[in-house]
């Protein structure tokens, strides 16, 4: 299917420290089957240096969309979608916030930070491939990015 944005792959920049929601998104969003780039960073200051390709990310590609955990080490979620809203650079690119969390305190909290949706994850694989399908369908297909 050919995308809105034409058909090159979508960039996508994964930021998740568990190597089993790694495993997990990878696996659903090829099943989704949209053509993607996924690049993964597993702390919030290596998503900072992909993003300002810095310290060893010089070659690192604009991601369409970022996929962003809330609890990482060094920094975290929070920290990192407040740098991204606030540069003006940066601040047009969809952040998806994916976490274990519930709170409601959370919710409200990445909202105030600007995300532009929030998801629990799921618990399993097929909860996973649930969810990227229907992101796919939505944020991969439909929505329009800007560079
Ligand atoms: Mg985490």
């Amino acid at each position: 299917m050919a995308r809105p944005n034409g058909r090159r792959a979508v960039q996508i920049l994964l930021v998740e420290d568990s190597p089993a929601d790694v495993e997990l998104t990878s696996e659903a969003l090829s099943e989704a089957g949209t053509e993607t780039n996924l690049h993964v960073v597993n702390d919030g200051e290596e998503a900072l240096s992909f993003l300002h390709r810095s310290d060893g990310y010089d070659e690192a590609v604009r991601p369409d969309l970022i996929i962003l955990d809330l609890n990482l080490p060094k920094k975290d979620g929070r920290e990192v979608l407040t740098e991204v809203k606030q540069d003006p650079a940066l601040k047009r690119i969809p952040v998806l916030v994916l976490t274990t969390s519930d709170a409601e305190i959370d919710i409200y909290d990445t909202y105030n930070l600007h995300a532009n949706c929030y998801l629990t994850k799921p618990v399993d694989l097929d909860g996973f491939i649930d969810m990227f399908e229907a992101l796919d369908r939505f944020w991969l297909r439909l929505v329009r990015f800007s560079s």
